[in-house]
């Protein structure tokens, strides 16, 4: 099964407040997207090309990092993104080689990612064409309406949906035509398999693959980094 990752960086990252981009921020000396790569370059099943898909005024910051880290040797040409997570997800599709499978889209947003979670992600993609990290969430859901609840949301069937999410290429590119033929836009990538219909299999994963997306969870990122080594 031959197998690429998408890593998408894109993202302007105005929720965190910082000067430079999100992905570009660093986790223990290195920044959130080369963390996120060298997670996907360790995973088993190997991911033979990791595409990064940055904003495109970022491409040259990224082709000036050492490529000194796991992973750097797979990179494809980086590829611009666009406005939403879904046009870039759309770019880096479009940059995939020839030949692959399997794709993993993972937010570059995650640098916590286990490979061994990456691993079984894209085995049971392997197996059901379709599979996503996620956890079963902690919280009591609630749907509001007008700032009223309008609906509770039972908490033993509710996961909250991390990356990577695995799909075989083919199936994901036809999820991705349907979404844009009928002007959906989902903030992730199994919400489009899943309004074809297709089964998508749910991979149990860690609270720790946090989104860095408020001021406190670098900190936070910080902390779990430093506690697994
Ligand atoms: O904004 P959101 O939390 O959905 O971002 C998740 C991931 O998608 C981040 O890693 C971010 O860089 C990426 N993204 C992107 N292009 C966008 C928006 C988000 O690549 N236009």
């Amino acid at each position: 099964m031959r197998v690429a990752a998408l890593v998408l960086a894109a993202g302007r990252g105005e929720r965190l407040g910082a000067s430079i981009p999100k992905a570009f921020l660093p986790l223990a000396g290195r920044p959130l997207v080369v963390r996120s790569i060298e997670a996907l370059a360790a995973a088993r099943p190997v991911v033979e090309v990791i595409v990064p898909v940055l904003p495109a005024a970022e491409r040259a910051r990224f082709a000036a990092l050492a490529r000194d880290f796991a992973g750097a040797e797979r990179l494809a040409e980086p590829v611009a993104g666009g406005a939403e997570r879904q046009d870039s997800m759309r770019a880096g599709l479009a940059a995939l080689p020839a030949g692959i499978e399997l794709v993993a889209v993972h937010d570059a947003a995650r640098p916590l990612v286990r490979p061994e979670d990456v691993g079984r992600t894209i085995l049971a993609a392997a197996r059901t064409g379709a599979a996503l990290l996620a956890t079963p969430v902690r919280d009591t859901l609630k749907r509001a309406a007008d700032g009223r609840v309008a609906e509770t949301l039972p908490r033993a069937v509710c996961w909250a949906a991390q990356t990577p999410q695995v799909f075989r290429v083919e199936l994901l590119r036809e999820a991705l035509a349907k979404a844009e033929a009928e002007g959906f836009l989902g903030t992730d990538d199994a919400q489009l398999v899943e309004r074809l219909g297709a089964p998508i299999e749910i991979v149990a994963g860690e609270a720790t693959n946090l989104k860095v997306t408020w001021p406190e969870d670098v900190a936070l990122a910080e902390a779990i980094w430093s506690r697994r080594r």
